[in-house]
């Protein structure tokens, strides 16, 4: 596999503690020896979505932080809804639109539409 972020042929399955100084979830991710990108290794063993750098992954987590209370905790709308819905704003196809895709741009466009109150009824 080759990294998502440079090209390199340096990609590896790794413990995950690598990341977090501790082992979570499957316990291992698919990590970059030149960049430092990485992304988690689903229960399958293929990678859960596209690698990442640092800053990236920190990105993505504050989309979800943004994202996920409107259809888990509030249940203002469904999350298929939410999710068609941002990708309707963003202009990309519903199958594309998982933060766990999403690089550098595409969070920041995400969080300038999700960061807006009440974004979903707009
Ligand atoms: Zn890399």
């Amino acid at each position: 596999m080759k990294c998502d972020v440079c090209d390199s042929n340096k990609v590896t399955v790794e413990s995950n503690s690598i990341l977090y100084g501790k082992q979570y979830g499957t316990g291992k991710c698919f990590y970059c020896h030149d960049c430092g990108a990485s992304i988690t290794q689903a229960t399958g063993g293929h990678p859960k979505g596209k690698m990442a750098s640092k800053n990236t992954r920190i990105l993505r987590k504050t989309c979800h932080n943004l994202f996920d209370p409107i259809w888990k905790y509030e249940m203002k709308i469904s999350r298929s809804n939410a999710y068609k819905k941002l990708a309707n704003k963003l202009g990309i196809e519903k199958q594309d639109c998982h933060f766990s895709l999403f690089q550098t741009d595409m969070c920041l466009k995400a969080i300038s539409v999700i960061s807006e109150e009440n974004w979903w009824m707009k």
